[in-house]
């Protein structure tokens, strides 16, 4: 069932459209990404669905509630929504405890909720007088979780909440923010342009291009079935082939319409002599457990070019034949953009 949903949505900043018709449902309970490069629109949906910023056009529902449409907007602390933003946004003067309880009612009730919220968010009891400036970031990041959960929202709101952090700490802060809002069955609804972030955290992922929402749907629906190519290249390495490239491949495709392969639909065998295609290693740079090739077709042209990643330790030299061969299907592209390869 759908706890948020999004019609016609429609923000407008002078001259720019930060938002354009944007339809969007959000099932309860469930976890859903806004992606999209810098500037298509992702944060100005995020602050419309909270009550920061107003529509010009369309509504925005919450649990069959009307939050906003042109007329009318619930103002954002009415609307059970929490928010965590980037960083930054703890109370600096208040403890660790004192900003957890915030706007909560009862002195008894605020000791326990924040003992339970510190112990949800694996924040150890005693540090519940520490101030913000104590905290390391990503502790920071539980304390404005822990918060935001205080007030049993219906609805999460999380703003690039990994972007200030250390890769490593980045990821087993994200890992635990999924555990803890799943175990919590809180819906969310966060922002990100990491589109790894995204493919593993999200239950839905919407793609923004230019205020539009260009395609919604499961990860694996954005990486494996994109609908045309800029889509494919923002979830990683896309092969787009079309007419003679595919058959260079041994593919057969629609004859005017591209199709797109992920690098590991391709097969790479050393040796190579009962591969369907051949090719060779140009170049091949060493990135710790895999190393990135750059691989040309040979035999038949035309020669495609385009990068895999092999594991290193028996990854082939710059100049080595190898034999390629294509597992699964190659996934036709709706709206083809121009480029051949990446
Ligand atoms: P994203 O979060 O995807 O980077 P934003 O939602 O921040 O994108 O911005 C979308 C577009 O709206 C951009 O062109 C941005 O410059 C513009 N924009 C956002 N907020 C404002 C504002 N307060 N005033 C004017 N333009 C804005």
């Amino acid at each position: 069932m759908s706890l948020l949903s999004l019609r016609k949505v429609t923000k407008r900043y002078g001259n720019v459209v930060a938002a354009s018709h944007v339809d969007l449902d959000v099932a309860a309970g469930s976890r859903t990404a806004i992606v999209g490069p810098s500037g298509s629109g992702k944060t100005t949906l995020l602050r419309l669905i909270a009550g920061f910023e107003t529509l010009d056009g369309g509504s925005i529902s919450l649990d069959g509630e009307l939050l906003a449409d042109e007329s009318n907007s619930v103002p954002a602390y009415r609307r059970g929504i929490g928010y965590v933003a980037q960083e930054g946004a703890l109370f600096p003067h208040l403890t660790v405890a004192e900003n957890i309880a915030f706007g909560l009612s009862g002195h008894a009730e605020r000791h326990a909720r924040v003992d339970a919220l510190l112990d949800l968010v694996g924040l150890a009891r005693t540090m519940a007088d520490r101030r913000p400036h104590e905290l390391s970031g990503g502790q920071q990041q539980r304390v404005a979780l822990a918060r935001a959960l205080a007030r049993r929202p219906r609805l999460m709101l999380l703003d690039e909440p990994f972007s200030a952090l250390d890769t490593g700490l980045r990821e087993d802060l994200r890992d635990l923010v999924a555990e803890v809002l799943s175990s919590a069955g809180v819906t969310t609804v966060f922002v990100t342009h990491d589109q790894s972030e995204a493919l593993s955290f999200a239950d839905q992922v919407a793609l923004m291009r230019d205020g539009v929402i260009v395609q919604a749907g499961s990860p694996e629906d954005l990486y494996f079935r994109p609908r045309d190519a800029e889509a494919a290249r923002f979830f990683g390495e896309a092969i787009v082939v079309a007419g003679a490239e595919a058959g260079a491949l041994g593919l057969h495709i629609a004859p005017d319409a591209p199709a797109m392969l992920r690098p590991e639909q391709f097969v790479l065998s050393t040796g190579g002599a009962d591969s369907p295609v051949s090719g060779r290693v140009l170049t091949r740079t060493f990135r710790g457990p895999t190393c990135r090739l750059l691989i040309e077709t040979t035999g038949t042209p035309p020669f495609l070019q385009f990068k895999l990643d092999y594991p290193s330790a028996t990854a082939p030299e710059v100049g080595a034949a190898i034999g390629l061969k294509v597992v699964g299907e190659p996934h036709p592209l709706t709206a083809p953009s121009p480029a051949a390869t990446s």
